[in-house]
């Protein structure tokens, strides 16, 4: 079969490598589509750590072609999507039930060999199952969407509540229609492209606010602003400083900040204190997708939520090396590796 490999920093290509069997606990799955996200970016250029040879991916679905066997629940031509990232069901975190954030964690696509390939071997336990009649390359959406579902979770929208979302990359505009689903009646989408700030407004952003050009705290949060007096809620989707910064100022008095962009590891952003304690801000990390992928793939499944115009090009996995090692050209929102692509 063929697979994308990471071979070192720096180091990646095409490869033909021997097809996968699965183990007894495992299922042999033929990719139908598998997304580009940062992080396979960021293990290209040593930003994320992993251990050399493997093929990354992990935001993948696809048809079992094969079962181990002890699998039971799953046929073969079943379409599934995995969740990527495995924990260990043993550490003190996983007893606790907080299994993002395991001691153990371990990831398809980062630790072992993901996505980027004709084919992927995933424990069952990790799969979801998905309609036959889902358009193919939809599933690819269930693991960014389920990163975005624990953001909206842990922040607890309420029907006409008001939010923010900065950053208009997939994940600020999946977590754009999740806030619509959650009842939000207010959602601010701020980001710098301009088709961005379009695709938001159809997608169920009520309105946009472009960073560039205007003041996006006193644009939002002033008492003439889009939310007076500040959003319930701020979802930091861009892992900037500045948006970092804005979420704190941006989110009402008892308001809630929900940081989701993963920003560069040591780098430092400014708040008060006093700010946090006088106005009683609630300000919350979200990692991964804790119990999450299976309401994502309800979702993509049920078509509530929009990932068809999400998709800016579908390439073939021989131009997936060169896409993983350059940055997203503008305008770019997801690029999907769909094996066998013309
Ligand atoms: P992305 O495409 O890079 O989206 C981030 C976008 O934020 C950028 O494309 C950019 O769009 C916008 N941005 C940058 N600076 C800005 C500013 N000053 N003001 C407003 N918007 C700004 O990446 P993504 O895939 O959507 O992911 C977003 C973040 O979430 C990343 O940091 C990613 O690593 C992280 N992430 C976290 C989790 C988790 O579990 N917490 C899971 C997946 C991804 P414009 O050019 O339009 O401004
Ligand atoms: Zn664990």
């Amino acid at each position: 079969m063929k697979a994308v490999r990471l071979e070192a920093v720096g180091s990646i290509a095409l490869r033909e490598l021997a097809k996968p069997s699965p183990g007894p606990d495992d299922l042999l799955v033929r990719i139908e589509a598998c997304g580009v996200c940062g992080t396979d970016r960021h293990l290209f250029h040593g930003e994320f750590p992993c251990k050399p040879p493997v093929t990354p991916g992990h935001e993948f679905s696809g048809i079992i072609e094969a079962v181990g066997s002890s699998v039971c629940g799953f046929s073969i031509g079943d379409r599934v999507t995995g969740d990527p990232n495995i924990a260990c069901g043993r550490c003190s975190h996983c007893h606790a039930g907080r299994v993002n954030l395991c001691s153990n964690l371990t990831a398809i696509g980062i630790h072992r060999d993901g996505g980027f390939a004709d084919y992927v071997v995933m424990p069952q336990k990790q799969a979801f199952i998905l309609p036959a009649s889902l358009k193919p390359t939809h599933g690819a959406f269930c693991e960014p969407l389920a990163c975005c579902l624990h953001g909206v979770d842990l922040a607890g929208i309420k029907p006409g509540s008001s939010v923010v979302v900065l950053g208009g990359g997939v994940i600020g505009l999946l977590t754009v229609q999740l806030a619509r689903l959650a009842g939000a009646t207010t959602i601010i989408l701020s980001t710098r492209q301009a088709s961005r700030r379009d695709l938001a407004r159809e997608l169920g952003a009520t309105v946009t606010v472009d960073p560039t050009a205007t003041n996006v705290i006193d644009a939002i949060a002033a008492p003439a602003g889009l939310a007076p007096g500040g959003a319930d809620v701020v979802f930091e989707c861009a892992g900037v400083r500045e948006t970092v910064e804005q979420s704190m100022r941006i989110a009402r008095a008892g308001g809630t900040v929900v940081i989701v962009g993963v920003t560069p590891q040591g780098m430092k952003a400014e708040f008060e204190p006093f700010d946090l304690l006088f106005r009683e801000l609630k300000v919350l990390g979200s990692f991964l997708n804790p119990y999450t992928h299976g309401r994502a793939a309800e979702l993509i499944a049920s078509g509530a939520i929009e990932v068809d115009r999400l998709i800016s090009r579908q390439v073939a996995l021989e131009e997936a090396p060169a896409v993983i090692a350059n940055p997203p050209a503008p305008g770019e929102v997801k690029v999907l590796v769909v094996p066998g692509h013309a």
